[in-house]
């Protein structure tokens, strides 16, 4: 019988976890398809009693494994954990929260059985329950980056997919430390399938992106996934040249023609800020890329694991 791997990161989900395996487990034995499951649960450093449920779970049902990093790394190197240490011939991640519907793990395994697809995603068609402010945004990012990258970013894309063996494989040849998963997925290539489904609102808990944090991880997809902004930079620099260009010719020609003597202080000061900031804002992009650089050739692991059912 095939084997399905489900890769559940979290970070402080004790109200969760049960909800979410009472729940999976009730939906996936309703399925007619002829596959075992293993569930992997990720403790991305988890300060309450996530890992102490973990472990009662796997203690009592064979099919639950868990692995507690010791601290947190973040979901990106919660679900590599899940993806090195899963053996199914496909490999879903999922939510804790249940806002990804376990029901849909049938549709997308029938999907990926026909042979056409290598992955079969999900992807919300709308944003029920979340603030005007956030979707917009949302909305903002993923033509921004699409805009800024050639690598193709689905709206609305979850992390929820299920992938077969040889995507998973691809997946872990990619061993960058800045890791934007949703990048990832879509840079191996490989045909997806993308399934639409309504947004459902968390089972328990709450959310841990605040916009702050979505900020962020948008500024780290775009630099994983273009250099467009140098570019960017280099253009802002040609036209400051030209237009400075063009200055001194206007300049010249009105000293030539009229004789005008030093004036301008003022201007002299605007033009000397605006150059100092844009060089230091062009200055700042490369900055930016160069850190990531530093943090790529320091080769630190992605996570620690400080301890799993999975490794003796
Ligand atoms: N998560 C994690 N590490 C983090 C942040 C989140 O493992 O640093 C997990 C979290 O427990 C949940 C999943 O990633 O299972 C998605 O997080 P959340 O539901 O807060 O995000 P949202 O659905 O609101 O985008
Ligand atoms: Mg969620």
């Amino acid at each position: 019988m095939e084997l399905i791997s489900v890769i559940v990161p979290c970070l402080n989900e004790e109200a969760a976890i049960e909800i979410f395996y009472n729940e999976f487990f009730e939906t996936v034995e309703k399925f007619s398809i002829p596959v075992k499951y293993e569930v992997i649960f990720v403790d991305d450093g988890s300060t309450d009693r996530t890992l102490s449920v973990m472990k009662s779970l796997s203690r009592q049902d064979k099919r639950v494994h868990y692995i507690s990093f010791s601290r947190n790394f973040g979901k990106e190197g919660a679900m590599l954990a899940g993806l090195r240490a899963a053996k199914g011939d496909f490999v879903t991640m999922m939510d804790v929260d249940l806002q990804d519907p376990p029901s849909l793990i049938e549709e997308m395994y029938k999907i990926l059985k026909t042979g056409e697809y290598d992955c079969a995603a999900a992807r919300r068609g709308d944003r029920k329950g979340e603030g005007k402010m956030r979707s917009f945004l949302s909305n903002r990012f993923y033509s921004f980056i699409n805009k800024m990258s050639d690598t193709e970013f689905v709206k609305g894309a979850r992390d929820f997919r299920l992938m077969t063996r040889r995507m998973v494989n691809s997946v872990l040849e990619l061993t960058e430390y800045n890791r934007f998963s949703k990048g990832i997925f879509s840079w191996v290539g490989y045909r997806t399938k993308w399934i639409t489904y309504e947004n459902i609102e968390r089972s328990a808990g709450e959310t841990k992106w605040g916009i702050k944090g979505l900020f962020k991880y948008s500024i780290e997809g775009i630099m994983a996934f273009s250099t467009k902004p140098l570019a960017f930079a280099s253009f802002l620099g040609i036209l400051c040249l030209l237009l400075a260009l063009l200055f001194i010719a206007v300049i010249i020609a009105k000293t030539l023609i009229w004789g005008d003597p030093v004036a301008g202080y003022p201007s002299l000061i605007c033009v000397i800020l605006f150059i100092g900031g844009l060089q230091l804002f062009t200055i700042g992009i490369a900055g930016q890329y160069i850190a990531k650089t530093y943090l790529e050739v320091k080769k630190r692991p992605i996570y620690i694991t400080k301890e799993s059912d999975l490794i003796k």
